[in-house]
């Protein structure tokens, strides 16, 4: 397997809130469309739009409804008149859908919303809008897919969560081709060592975990292991990389290369990481370096490392971080 030779794995479907994608389903006949998500990730995936409250049929326009009661289990009623309680279809409808996204790598959410809001959606009522909550439907999907990549398209303004997203949706897509059609123990030591410098990147007590997790695969039900090596990646790669983390896995992979570069080249990717530690340089202009010397001195082991080139470069993602 190579990230250059086999291309990123299949394309990714990523379902959205509809509103985002310009669907005119807000409850006031509006829509919310991201530029970034329509325009440059657009090129590179599927989407499968979801509108929670048009489906449970509250109509275009509808009353708003907005969330009360218990944090950890709001309801949500009518702004104008509480008795109109969406609780129980929405919730029902987010079960249903959550149970055919099977081939979804990925779930962007709108933000704020009572149905789809990820994480600091306002509850109202006794404690006044203060306190914060999850919109139904999104808890509903995140309970019942814990590993799918989430994110809400505000958070997804910050490049290093978009970046971040972006990986794990390539590492899910690419995961679920491998567990559907090619599960076996040697394939999952493989999928793991192409991944090693990714896991490492965003955690390294969790690459030594999973390497525990996945040191004796005689006898064991393969199936269950797999399950937790999904959770133990996912949680992993979920984690925020510091540009000191990044480093660290840079002059590692660097290490591979030592040897068989001359003086020059080695000086000047030395000094390409130290211009990205200094904040000089973006994650890209180290990166590009590697790559180029990998290709004049390629190496088996590095040839398979999704953390050189973990989705298409066309998205210029590591070019702002
Ligand atoms: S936030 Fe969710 S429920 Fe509201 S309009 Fe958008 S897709 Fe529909």
């Amino acid at each position: 397997m190579s990230a250059t030779r086999n291309g990123y794995g299949s394309r990714p479907l990523i379902a959205v809130s509809s509103c985002l994608l310009g669907e005119q389903v807000r409850f006031d006949g509006g829509h919310k469309k991201s530029s970034w998500l329509t325009g440059p990730l657009a090129t590179c995936v599927d989407y499968r739009p979801i509108c929670p409250e048009v489906a449970i049929g509250l109509g275009i326009p509808r009353p708003p409804i907005h969330l009360t009661g218990d944090p950890g289990r709001p309801r949500a009623v009518g702004v104008k008149d509480p008795t109109l309680d969406v609780t129980i279809p929405l919730e029902a409808f987010a079960r249903r859908t959550a149970a055919t996204l099977d081939a979804v790598s990925g779930y962007v959410f709108k933000s704020k919303s009572p149905s789809c809001g990820m994480e600091r959606v306002k509850l109202y009522g006794q404690h006044g809008g203060q306190k914060k909550t999850v919109g139904i439907h999104a808890r509903v999907v995140m309970e019942q897919l814990p590993h799918l990549p989430v994110e809400e398209e505000g958070r997804l303004n910050d490049p290093v969560l978009r970046e971040n997203f972006v990986t794990r949706v390539y590492v899910y897509r690419r995961w679920q081709d491998f567990r559907r059609h090619r599960l076996s123990a040697k394939g999952l030591i493989d999928f793991h060592a192409d991944h090693k410098y990714l896991v490492m990147a965003h955690n390294q007590a969790a690459y030594k975990r999973i390497g525990r997790l996945l040191s004796d695969l005689k006898g064991v039900d393969l199936r269950a292991v797999a399950d937790r090596y999904l959770g133990e990646l996912m949680a992993a790669l979920s984690r925020r990389v510091s540009r000191d983390r990044h480093v660290n896995v840079l002059q590692h992979i660097m290490g591979y290369l030592k040897k068989r570069l001359p003086g020059a080249d080695r000086q000047e990717l030395v000094e390409a990481i130290e211009a990205y530690r200094r904040g000089e340089v973006p994650l890209i202009v180290p990166v590009f370096l590697l790559r180029h010397h990998f290709r004049h001195h390629p190496d088996p082991y590095m040839d398979g490392q999704w953390y050189l080139d973990p989705y298409p470069p066309s998205l210029g993602l590591r070019n702002n971080i």
